[in-house]
């Protein structure tokens, strides 16, 4: 595939989103032909104000991109069984192809139980174990998690060659670290992965030895320069917020990695914020209209 067009070694994260919801909104076309819009409803409960931005984004791209976006929005007072009929009805909803109950859950709500109950067929965030599963397995018709899918196709669509490069993930979260591995050894990414995690000895040592180094601590800048191998590409997930008198906010987001540092050393690099952060929602519109053409009319 061809690069789209960058700012020398800054992967563009905003232009990677845009095509790929170009992508999904052809899908979608076609599905329309079918008599069949995707549907997603996402389910809040609480008043977590950075959860109620992200459900907030996700409905506006579910719109934008011709599929049907609901927000069921719930006290922070919700039991545990309140929660469940509500996804029980979403799982017996024809209309509804992909849910997703917005982490975290007020105290009291076992978020495990919720996931479980979620049907794999409609689980588009991928936390399912069933699809924790056929993605380690190499299913075809699982869900993976939108972070890492994203990262993958943001690799892909550079043109950065995985098969046997050395890939070094920071991070054993399910949500990136685990799922991130999963999808660079499987066969046709073909890449040799090393996890670390915050008992990893001497990590600089793996960094050193990373072509491929994606990095998931949530640790401000704890990624330098000398910590990457020259020509490496280095793909920064994390998101975090660190004090900056110059700010009207009085803070900046920042990532993992000392992007300026990096940046000298790396043949690619995601900045942040316009990195992957951009990419998770696209990936989480892919993953609907995915659920929405293998279940069809029939949902
Ligand atoms: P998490 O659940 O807190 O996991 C962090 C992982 O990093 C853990 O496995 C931890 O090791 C490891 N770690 C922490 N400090 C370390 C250190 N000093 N050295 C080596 N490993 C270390 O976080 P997460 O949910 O995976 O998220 C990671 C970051 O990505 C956060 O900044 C989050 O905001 C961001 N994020 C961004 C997106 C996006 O859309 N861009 C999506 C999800 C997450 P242990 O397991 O040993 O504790």
């Amino acid at each position: 595939m061809t690069a789209p067009a960058v700012d020398n070694k800054v992967i563009d994260g905003t232009a990677l989103a845009a095509r790929m919801q170009g992508e999904v909104a052809r899908r979608v076309a076609v599905l329309g032909a079918k008599g069949v819009t995707p549907g997603l409803t996402v389910v809040l409960v609480g008043e977590d104000p950075a959860s109620a931005v992200y459900v907030g984004a996700k409905e506006r791209t579910c719109i934008e991109l011709g599929m049907h976006g609901e927000t069921i929005r719930l006290p922070a007072t919700t039991s545990q069984a309140e929660l469940v009929a509500i996804v029980d009805r979403l799982n017996a909803d024809p209309a509804v192809h992909g849910i997703l109950v917005q982490m975290p859950l007020p105290k009291g709500i076992d978020p495990d139980a919720i996931v479980r109950r979620i049907r794999p067929d409609k689980d588009v965030d991928g936390f399912h174990p069933v699809n924790v599963g056929k993605l380690w397995i190499g299913e075809r018709d699982g869900f993976a998690p939108c972070t890492p899918s994203g990262v993958l196709y943001m690799l892909q669509t550079y043109g950065v060659t995985t098969a046997g490069a050395d890939c070094v993930i920071i991070g054993r979260s399910n949500i990136v670290g685990k799922p991130m591995a999963a999808l660079m050894v499987q066969p046709g990414v073909d890449s040799t992965v090393t996890m670390c995690h915050s008992k990893s000895r001497d990590l600089a040592e793996h960094t050193r030895r990373a072509d491929i180094l994606i990095v998931a601590a949530g640790r401000a800048e704890m990624v330098t320069g000398e910590m990457v191998k020259p020509g490496a590409v280095v793909i920064d997930v994390g998101m975090n917020r660190i004090p900056d008198a110059t700010k009207k906010s009085g803070t900046r987001l920042v990532g993992d990695v000392a992007f300026e540092s990096a940046r000298e050393v790396a043949s690619l690099i995601t900045p942040v914020p316009g990195g992957v952060g951009k990419m998770t929602i696209a990936m989480l519109m892919a993953n609907t209209v995915k659920a929405a053409e293998q279940l069809g009319a029939a949902g």
